[in-house]
């Protein structure tokens, strides 16, 4: 045998079962399609947020150098293994495969700590996920953990500790099929360069994302429309992985019509811009309206926190008129507006009335427009308090559809507007594994040396996603099928 253990992709996922592997084994290939400046996949894009259950400051304590005045300053709260356990169960509305949900939650902790000992550092979220309430900190969501130097930091300091622990990473190397016959997986099929190559192994872990940058198989199993959709991320998940199981005999699983998709600049390119990261992305909604093409709203902006609505709501933006949206504030909450809205490349209207801002609103029925947002300013509870960190409960009345939190009156200019479309993160279907992340076949047994992780791993994530899942799903699991994978 060549190696050990062969690793096909580059992210997260992937370099997190190489070093795992590495733990046992001394051969180990990880495959990576991307040139070396575009490595990492999706997890390259990312914030670097990852969502790990923490009974309070002396669990994060164990991941992040916290100061004595850190700690002051700050409310950590805690995000228990119960809690992470319902907001799976509530936000898949109970479809997530059970056992691999609770691995999931269950070794968060302990898989951050993992990275950490290898060399992974940490810090807390402050600029994202936390509001300044009078001099402190407050956490909200349940997210509370992120890599220095976000997806970047990430990739980078993973690729470092593989290739100081003798993982060697070739890059412009595609994983094309499996060697496999009766008895299992032997190895993998690379064109590497331009140059077919056979890599003979004792175990193969797959780990090279989604389908999500295939416009095909987008709006093959998404379905119709899905191919209008723009890609978040890397243009290299094309959901190679996915097919090279099933070309032997592996078993799909989970939610093949589903996706991550969120409110993303109307304007952005096909796939992500490095440069630009994940800022193209626009969140604030819950502080503001949306009004699609109609003139209408569409869309109860404040149903829960923003971290449990903003992966399905890219859906519904897709489907509008037009696939997009414009989202609407007032001066009340710029300062609440996060930062991807200070970027250069933002679609943006402004305006010192309504009147002025929705005839500056293209592609869109002004009049109705003008119409929907007096009738939302005149529906709001304004005697109900406004309070971002909790759902404050000051909603519409009597609307079509009503805003459940976060209703503020659009009443202080200048009054702004961001137009935006629907951006495709990762798809939900995927290949069916079993706890020790073996690839189940059709027929019900483990594929003998073939393992999985990561976004091409099917029946964890459906209709929904509670943000900061993706990066420890990787994580938990790439761990597990690297320590799988060498063992076998
Ligand atoms: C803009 C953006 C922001 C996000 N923010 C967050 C966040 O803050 N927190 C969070 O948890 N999640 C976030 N996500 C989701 C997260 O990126 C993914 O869930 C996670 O990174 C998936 O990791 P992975 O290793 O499975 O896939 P990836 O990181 O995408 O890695 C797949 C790898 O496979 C390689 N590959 C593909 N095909 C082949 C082939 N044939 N041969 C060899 N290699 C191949 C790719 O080049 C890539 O390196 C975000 C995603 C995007 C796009």
């Amino acid at each position: 045998m060549q190696y050990d253990v062969i690793v096909v992709g580059g992210g997260n996922a992937a370099l997190c079962a190489a070093l795992s592997a590495a733990e046992t084994k001394k051969k180990i290939l990880v495959l990576e399609r991307a040139p070396e400046e575009e490595s990492g996949g999706n997890s390259r894009f990312t914030a670097g947020l990852l969502r790990i259950a923490y009974s309070g400051v002396d669990d994060l304590a164990t991941l992040i150098d916290l100061s004595p005045e850190e700690r002051a300053r700050t409310d950590f709260g805690t995000y228990t293994e119960e809690q992470f356990l319902d907001d799976m169960a509530r936000v898949t509305e109970y479809r997530c495969d059970p056992d691999l949900t609770e691995i999931l939650v269950k070794r968060s902790l302990a898989t951050a700590q993992w990275m950490r000992k290898k060399g992974v550092r940490f810090t807390a979220a402050w600029g994202r996920q936390a509001f300044k309430i009078g001099e402190r900190f407050k956490f909200w969501g349940g997210l509370t953990l992120e890599a220095v130097g976000g997806g970047p930091g990430l990739v980078d300091s993973l690729t470092q500790i593989a290739k100081k622990n003798g993982i060697e990473i070739l890059y412009g190397a595609r994983g094309v099929s499996l060697i496999f016959d009766d008895e299992g997986v032997h190895g993998v099929n690379a064109k590497i360069n331009g140059h077919t190559k056979e890599l003979k192994s004792k175990a193969v872990v797959l780990a090279a994302g989604g389908f999500q940058a295939n416009t095909e198989w987008r709006t093959r199993y998404l379905g119709p429309g899905w191919e209008l959709a723009k890609v978040r991320g890397t243009r290299f998940n094309t959901g190679d992985g996915i097919r090279m199981a099933l070309d032997a005999g592996a078993a799909p699983v989970g939610n093949w019509s589903g996706c991550h998709a969120v409110a993303w600049e109307r304007n952005a390119p096909e796939f992500g811009d490095l440069a630009v990261g994940d800022q193209f992305q626009k969140h604030s909604y819950p502080w503001g309206v949306y009004i699609n093409a109609e003139g209408k709203r569409f869309v109860d902006e404040g149903a829960d926190f923003r971290n449990y609505t903003y992966a399905k709501y890219g859906r519904v933006i897709l489907q509008q008129p037009g696939q997009f949206a414009w989202q609407i504030f007032d001066a009340k909450v710029k300062q609440q507006l996060r930062d991807e809205y200070r970027i250069k490349q933002v679609t943006k209207r402004t305006g010192n009335t309504l009147e002025e801002l929705v005839s500056k609103l293209e592609d869109t029925d002004q009049k109705t427009a003008l119409e929907t947002l007096k009738e939302y300013n005149a529906a709001v509870r304004a005697d109900i308090p406004f309070n971002p960190n909790v759902k404050d409960g000051r909603c519409t009345k009597n609307l079509e559809i009503n805003k459940s939190n976060w209703a503020n009156t659009l009443d202080t200019p200048p009054f702004e507007a961001y137009a935006v479309t629907c951006g495709i993160t990762f798809s939900f279907g995927g290949l069916r594994i079993n706890t020790d992340a073996q690839v189940m076949s059709s027929d019900g047994e483990p594929i003998p040396g073939l393992f999985a992780a990561g976004e091409l791993v099917g029946g964890i994530f459906w209709f929904n996603y509670p943000g900061g899942s993706g990066l420890t799903n990787g994580a938990v699991f790439g761990k597990i099928a690297g320590a799988s994978a060498a063992g076998g």
